[in-house]
């Protein structure tokens, strides 16, 4: 359990695009914290960024932690409501002498900045304005707002759940911008200000903010607040070592749920990547909550294997049964659920959901496979069996059939038809996969299905008829 006060944490999202997955992980971090702790999981929109934040992307963002299970604990916090807040409190900081007007030409300072980075040196605002005395007919120009770094500020320090001590000498501060010359106050101010409002007592967000811990800690010394616990989270990695980009993979929660992927599953490998408990690789929700701190989160960046996401939520499909597939199936969107109900009944369904789970990785190309089932495959690529394709293969299927048809339906069983074919093999001297596989290609267009006698029971006698024949016409 945390040590001091009651835990309050937040997850403060920009809507400039779809959640990513990385995002979504330190969402799902800070809810773990909570609910471990019994405290209070807040969601805070940071949408001053107005040229970019979008309704769209809001919505979006919503929806995909509603489908996490990550619902706020409070109404959601839009900062923009509170704007008029920040610039007094940003006056009040001027007024105190504890922040200065800048006038300095933005672009002059892009060119400083420029000379900089082409010397290899760290730029440094010089201070041009920080002892500027100013009349209020100076304020007419425009002007930006900043922070004053203490002149006996000789570094900032914090200890990081995750990093350990973190420390930056003032060498490499500067007097940094709180408001924009468009008025609006600047990203490292409003979250200082946003936290203390909403009693924030742990920011855990990810590594990439590391570098405006300090700055932030300024402020709440400036503010003369106490400080938050800070957890910064290693990113997520593509395959490379990289920031996980869209070239590595889909990176929104999104696309992860329109194909498929169960969100118990994405929540699961996500709180896996970067955190561990033992070898337990499978954890329920209450698990998760059980077992979750921050000693066991690692400090190196955590590469996105999609083949465990994969097989992980295969684990989760094979979990499901059939009410709770038929649910997941509607959340996919588009028709599939009203396509699967008008091809198959219920006893269809339920047989064929069995079937296709036991190897299904993703829910959509399971759905994918059973739609295309009731169809006649539209072409049969002969190649796929050449391992098996011998002159005897049309007699053995027509030798099959022959059999076959004498069948009732009702008696359709695996045993049943797989003693059938074995027999018909034996009549040949072939093995039995000369067989099996020909006819998966004939039933499904495919050589990787369920059991391809399972499916026989699934298709019936015409379908099955129909389709073997195709093939024979075929070979
Ligand atoms: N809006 C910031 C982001 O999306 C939040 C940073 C923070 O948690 O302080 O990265």
């Amino acid at each position: 359990m945390a040590d001091n006060k009651k835990v309050r944490v937040r997850f403060a999202p920009s809507p400039t695009g779809h959640l990513h997955v990385g995002n979504s992980r330190v969402a799902i971090f800070n809810w773990l914290y909570a609910r471990h702790n019994n405290g209070t999981y807040l969601l805070r929109v940071e949408d001053t960024d107005v040229q970019r934040s979008t309704k769209e992307y809001l919505d979006s963002q919503l929806s995909s932690l509603e489908w996490l299970g990550l619902d706020s604990d409070e109404p959601v916090l839009y900062q923009m409501t509170r704007i008029d807040e920040h610039k007094k409190i940003i006056k009040e900081l001027v007024a105190k002498n504890l922040a200065y007007p800048c006038f300095c030409d933005p672009e002059e300072l892009d060119k400083k900045r420029a000379e900089c980075r082409q010397a290899g040196k760290t730029y440094k605002y010089d201070g041009t304005c920080r002892k500027l005395k100013y009349t209020e007919d100076d304020c007419k120009k425009p002007y930006a707002i900043r922070y004053k770094v203490p002149e006996d500020c000789k570094f900032v320090e914090f200890k990081d759940l995750v990093r350990g001590k973190v420390r930056v000498d003032s060498e490499h501060l500067d007097d940094f911008i709180i408001m924009r010359r468009d008025g609006i106050p600047t990203y490292n101010f409003v979250v200082v200000v946003d936290d203390i409002y909403m009693k924030i007592s742990h920011v855990i967000r990810g590594e990439d903010h590391i570098s405006n811990t300090h700055k932030q800690i300024l402020i709440y010394n400036a503010l003369g607040a106490g400080l938050p616990k800070f957890a910064h989270l290693p990113m997520i990695l593509g395959p490379a070592g990289n920031r996980l980009s869209k070239r590595d993979s889909a990176v929104s929660v999104r696309e992860y749920r329109e194909q498929g992927f169960l969100s118990d599953a994405l929540c699961n490998y996500l709180v896996r990547l970067g955190w561990s408990h033992g070898d337990q690789e499978i954890f329920t929700r209450d698990e998760m909550i059980k077992f979750f701190d921050f000693d066991h989160v690692g400090k190196k960046g955590a590469i996105f294997d999609i083949k465990k996401l994969e097989w992980l939520n295969g684990v989760y499909l094979r979990q499901k049964n059939f009410d709770e597939l038929l649910v997941a199936i509607k959340d996919l969107g588009n028709d599939y659920y009203q396509q699967i109900q008008e091809l198959w009944n219920t006893d269809q369904l339920t047989f064929l959901f069995d079937q296709y789970k036991q190897r299904a990785t993703r829910l959509l190309d399971m759905i994918h496979d059973i739609i295309s089932l009731a169809h006649d495959p539209k072409v049969l690529n002969l190649d796929l069996i050449k391992k098996w394709n011998s002159p005897k293969t049309p007699e053995l299927l027509k030798m099959f059939l022959d059999e076959f048809e004498k069948l009732e339906e009702k008696d359709f069983s695996h045993d049943i038809l797989i003693g059938l074919a074995k027999s018909v093999c034996e009549k040949l001297e072939l093995k039995l996969v000369v067989l099996a596989q020909p006819l998966r290609l004939a039933l499904t267009g495919k050589i990787f299905s369920p059991g391809v006698f399972d499916l026989i029971k699934a298709l019936g006698k015409e379908k099955t008829i129909k389709r073997v024949k195709l093939l024979i016409d075929e070979l």
